[in-house]
């Protein structure tokens, strides 16, 4: 059954204006302004006049499994259904241990990567976890990447923080080293994803293995980095130095996300470099949970409160993560041969309907 979504005003996410989006299985099959298929027994035809249309938005930090348990195991946060993802307009995800890789594991965290794949999500997840040296599905993350279809980078490793493993800087760089070598021989982002916590050395530790190896900066990709005005401001000057900055969405002590973003975009740093991830169903150091639906509400605020276009906004959730992990084009876009993750709203930003890979998975 092909689906013809007419009339949508579409970004994808630069703006393309309006146009009519046929879906065939999984992939967008055409992206016309008038493509003329009728309802039929083989096609089935939405009306969305008046709409638009943006890519699924894809979120590098998510803990599946639930997080937290600093406070005892009684603490354990639990793991987060697909519908929440669903609600948010999330079509594809990251799945990320963080300082617990005791009570929780890489085996259990590949399973509800699967488990969410089951219910039409696309999924993938990061090797390792706080701890360095990192935990393992196969004894490397070599190996890992060479070997594990879902395994695209290596992370949360903490850094700047007391709950990091305080390893030294030889010992990151050859986890670095080995991240990147692992990304090349599986063709994949192998993308070190480092968690920057409150601690006083910031963002230095990255400067350090940078300064320190021949290891590419896109490989790095730090985040929280709007957790404190030290560290934004360290954030800021790393990105215009051509670093990568991913912002935690629903921040309330440091920086929120719009703020965050305006002032990077007054600083003269690339936004292409930046991202934006929800840390959903973490522990936030203040206490509370990490929110995946933070990610809209932040994306939408960076909208209506900064007036930062559309395109540039939703940049942050869609093909500057599908760079980033190399999924792009298949994701993060709306075009001709990607998959099918189609969010739509009404003008006023609220849900309407969530298309992930061809099927249509929510109408709000
Ligand atoms: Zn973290």
């Amino acid at each position: 059954m092909l689906k013809l979504l007419k009339g949508l005003n579409c970004y994808a996410p630069k703006q393309i204006g309006m146009n009519d989006i046929l879906i065939c299985g999984k992939r967008i099959e055409r992206i016309r302004p008038e493509i003329g298929l009728k309802e039929s027994e083989y096609v089935q035809v939405y009306d969305c006049r008046g709409m638009l249309a943006f890519p699924g938005m894809i979120d590098q930090h998510v803990h599946i499994l639930g997080g937290g348990g600093e406070r005892g195991l009684p603490s354990r946060i639990a793991e987060i259904g697909a519908d929440d993802i669903l609600n948010a307009g999330v079509t594809t995800l990251v799945g990320l241990l963080g300082a617990d890789s005791c009570t929780r594991n890489l085996e259990s965290l590949y399973a509800k990567a699967k488990a969410l794949e089951a219910e039409g999500l696309t999924t993938y997840i990061y090797s390792g976890a706080y701890s360095v040296p990192p935990v393992t599905l196969t004894g490397s993350v070599v190996r890992d990447l060479a070997f594990i279809d879902k395994v695209i980078g290596v992370g949360e490793v903490a850094v700047s923080d007391h709950r990091s493993s305080h390893a030294g800087l030889e010992q990151m760089i050859q986890l670095a080293a080995e991240t990147h070598i692992g990304g090349l021989v599986g063709g994949k982002a192998g993308v070190l994803h480092l968690h920057i916590g409150d601690g006083k050395r910031g963002l230095l530790p990255v400067l350090q293995m940078l300064e320190n190896s021949d290891l590419p900066k896109e490989e790095f990709v730090p985040t929280h980095l709007n957790r404190n005005r030290e560290l934004f401001q360290q954030a800021v000057e790393y990105c215009k130095a051509g670093g990568r900055v991913d912002l935690t969405s629903g921040e309330t002590e440091g920086l929120a996300v719009p703020d965050a973003v305006s002032r990077l975009a007054a600083a003269g740093a690339g936004l292409s470099r930046v991202t934006v991830s929800s840390d959903s169903n973490g522990s936030i150091p203040s206490g509370g949970i990490g929110k995946i639906s933070t990610l809209w509400d932040d994306i939408i605020r960076c909208i209506t409160e900064k007036q930062i276009d559309p395109e540039t906004a939703f940049s942050l959730v869609t093909q500057n993560v599908a760079e980033l992990l190399r999924l792009f084009p298949r994701k993060g876009t709306l075009r001709e041969g990607s998959d099918a993750d189609i969010v739509i709203t009404g003008r006023d930003y609220k849900l309407t309907k969530l298309f992930c890979s061809g099927q249509l998975m929510k109408e709000f």
